[in-house]
């Protein structure tokens, strides 16, 4: 089953990219294996002359591999996947692979902490510039784009604020300045933002979050379609950051449960939300999902739920404190510590002392990260345990 199949985007998450063996197994197979034999010199000879249709070595393609590439193309709308080892090798394929010297990016500022590293640190090793600005304002976006721009990169929505890029506005300025746009749609997850929609040329993913979901391995994926896949290819298949087929495996069976599992934490999330703007603990409530967040006109026309991120402070006995804090997050008996996100399992962090502990006080407060902040992942758990756990959790604090 390829993209242009009429089945639902939702049936696609379990059949699509599906390739039996001869022995016609009904789960897909591992093929754990780094090479492919032939039957003959010549047969050798044409596979390497031919499109890629025969499969010759796994850095290049496997089938297992290849099972998830397909099925995530298919659920997303775009022509390629590549899947690579991790999230971060998504990323730095994706933007290392379509530059060259005297490029310029145009970023926006609220990003997960290596994809700043890689546009601000590595790419103007390389005599790139680049340019960052406040996802939230489209006049930052309006100036930086009036000059002729190869690439922009952004998330939304960010992490671990959760503000919101207009994404049809940035890239409409962005195919103007000439530029290709590539979007970490990770915290929007693929079943509640479709990049494609809104005209993105390129979405990356850490499958480690969501698509796998629970908690068991490290993986990436590029969506693209064919113009920009041609240009991907060779960077990728020289370089060498390919997905190993066991955890193709396991992120490809991730796929067939992400709509459920996605749609349930998302409707958690809500409610759980909801609990915190209620308590009095709590100090600032910010997820897309509510009518509360400064941009809910822009979420309701661009995201189909809030996913399933919730940004807080907490205010102890003296006020918002790393204190309080730390004593909600010591409480809490369901909700486990834990910097990951998008699992099956309740995740909290404490960013200032964790994923941005490496920034200064200024730069952690332009991202609305307080010492007061924390970040919660909401998983799969009955909402009413997390809740009761929240209110164990912000009573302590405000003791
Ligand atoms: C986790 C994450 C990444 C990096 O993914 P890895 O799989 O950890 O390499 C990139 N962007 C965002 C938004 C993430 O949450």
């Amino acid at each position: 089953m390829d993209q242009r199949d009429p089945l639902s985007p939702r049936t696609r998450l379990v059949h699509g990219g599906t390739r039996r063996s001869q022995f016609e197994e009904t789960s897909e197979a591992i093929f754990m294996t780094s090479g492919f034999v032939y039957e003959s010199a010549e047969a050798a000879e044409h596979a390497f002359a031919n499109d890629g249709s025969r499969f010759v070595y796994s850095r290049f393609r496997n089938p297992t591999v290849a099972m998830f590439e397909d099925r995530l193309a298919a659920y997303e709308g775009y022509e390629r996947c590549f899947a690579t080892a991790s999230g971060m090798a998504a990323v730095h394929g994706a933007i290392m692979g379509l530059l060259k010297a005297g490029d310029r990016i145009v970023a926006s500022r609220a990003l997960f902490g290596s994809c700043l590293y890689i546009v601000k640190d590595i790419a103007t090793r390389f005599g790139v510039e680049t340019v960052l600005v406040d996802g939230t304002k489209p006049e930052e976006w309006e100036a930086a784009l009036a000059a002729p721009t190869t690439l922009v990169f952004l998330e939304s929505p960010s992490n671990p604020c959760l503000d919101i890029v207009d994404l049809e506005h940035v890239t409409a300025l962005a195919h103007k300045a000439g530029a290709r746009v590539v979007v970490d749609n990770v915290f929007a997850t693929p079943v509640m933002q479709k990049p494609k929609r809104h005209g993105v040329d390129v979405v990356v993913y850490s499958a480690t979050k969501h698509i796998d979901g629970q908690g068991r391995c490290l993986g990436g994926a590029i969506l693209c379609d064919q113009e920009i896949a041609a240009l991907l290819a060779p960077y990728l298949r020289h370089t060498g950051p390919a997905m190993s087929p066991f955890n193709a495996w396991v992120l490809l069976k991730g796929l067939e449960t992400l709509d459920l599992r996605v749609r349930a934490q998302t409707a958690a999330a809500l409610e759980v939300a909801r609990f915190l703007e209620s308590h009095p603990a709590a100090a600032r409530v910010v997820y897309p999902g509510l009518e509360s967040h400064p941009q809910h006109a822009l979420v309701r026309r661009q995201m189909a739920g809030g996913s399933t991120l919730i940004c807080f402070d907490v205010k102890g006995s003296g006020g918002p404190s790393k204190q309080a804090a730390f004593a909600l997050m010591n409480a809490m008996e369901v909700v486990t510590i834990s910097n990951n996100l998008g699992d099956s399992k309740s995740l909290i962090t404490h960013p200032a002392t964790t994923t941005h502990q490496r920034l200064t006080d200024e730069e952690r407060l332009t991202l609305g990260i307080t010492p007061a902040t924390l970040r919660l992942s909401v998983g799969l758990e009955d909402p009413a345990d997390l809740i009761a756990d929240l209110k164990r959790g912000l009573d302590a604090a405000a003791a």
